[in-house]
């Protein structure tokens, strides 16, 4: 596989969008003021929406760069798993190595502490960690400001750094969001968004076939392929089971972008 960097899409210039963002309604004031309420409110609408659709659109990079597929014609895909670690981190481990197959790993920092041994036996096993934020703040991640988003990615890379003995490069936001100022620790720890291109929404009502179906539906050369671990529907080890059968069917392997 490539080497990471040159794949990595560590924000450059952070501040200039967030200058831009504030530029931009500037000019909605001034458009408001030299010709009427009705452009100035169609500008305000539409700058609006442009940034709430990066916010609330995983794979839109715009706002904060994000890398959604490899760029490769090989029969190789990036498998990442999210959420963990968890009580199904020992069996996703034994299927990929019954497998011979590869995954990062986007882990939750509190999860991490409460059981760092997982984070060693992912390593061990020849596997990567990303980096999933400190809290996963689910419901409140879009939101946050850039002193709250230091403490949930800064606070993370330093926990994970601590605990496996290295900086992970690659960062998965919280259920998908990114607002204007994600950028902003992005660019201080030297951290690349990954999005996806291939995933099958295994949320709440999970049916893990029709839940395979969907990954596998999307998968290219070069897909990024988002799973989940811990589940309380607990099929996520048997998705992934899966996902792996189709790769070997269809003669994929599994690729893991090295920094
Ligand atoms: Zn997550």
């Amino acid at each position: 596989m490539k080497n990471a960097d040159g794949l990595r899409r560590v924000p450059r210039h952070p501040r200039l969008i967030l200058g831009l963002l504030l530029l931009s309604q500037v000019a909605v004031a001034m458009v408001w003021w030299r010709h009427g309420w009705q452009w100035g409110l169609a500008l305000m609408v539409a700058t609006h929406l442009a940034v709430v659709w990066a916010t609330l659109y995983p794979r839109a990079s715009w706002l904060v760069p994000a890398l959604s597929r490899l760029p490769t014609a090989a029969r190789e895909v990036w498998l990442t798993i999210d959420d963990g670690p968890s009580a199904d981190t020992l069996a996703m481990l034994d299927l990929l190595d019954r497998h011979q197959a590869r995954a990062t790993f986007f882990v939750v920092g509190e999860r991490a502490l409460a059981q760092p041994r997982l984070i060693e036996a992912i390593l061990q096993r020849g596997h990567d960690i990303g980096n999933h934020s400190r809290h996963h703040r689910d419901k409140l991640f879009w939101c946050l400001g850039p002193r709250a988003l230091e403490r949930e990615i800064g606070g993370n890379q330093q926990l994970l750094q601590q605990l496996s003995g290295r900086a992970p490069v690659w960062f998965r936001s919280v259920v998908g969001m990114t607002n204007p100022f994600v950028g902003l620790p992005l660019a201080r720890h030297g951290l690349t968004r990954v999005a996806w291109s291939a995933r099958g929404f295994d949320g709440v009502d999970c049916q893990p076939q029709q839940v395979i179906e969907r990954i596998t539906g999307a998968i290219a050369p070069g897909a990024i392929v988002l799973l989940h671990e811990g589940a309380r529907h607990g099929h996520n080890p048997q998705i992934l089971q899966g996902v792996l059968q189709y790769l070997q069917r269809e003669g994929y392997r599994t690729c893991l972008p090295k920094a």
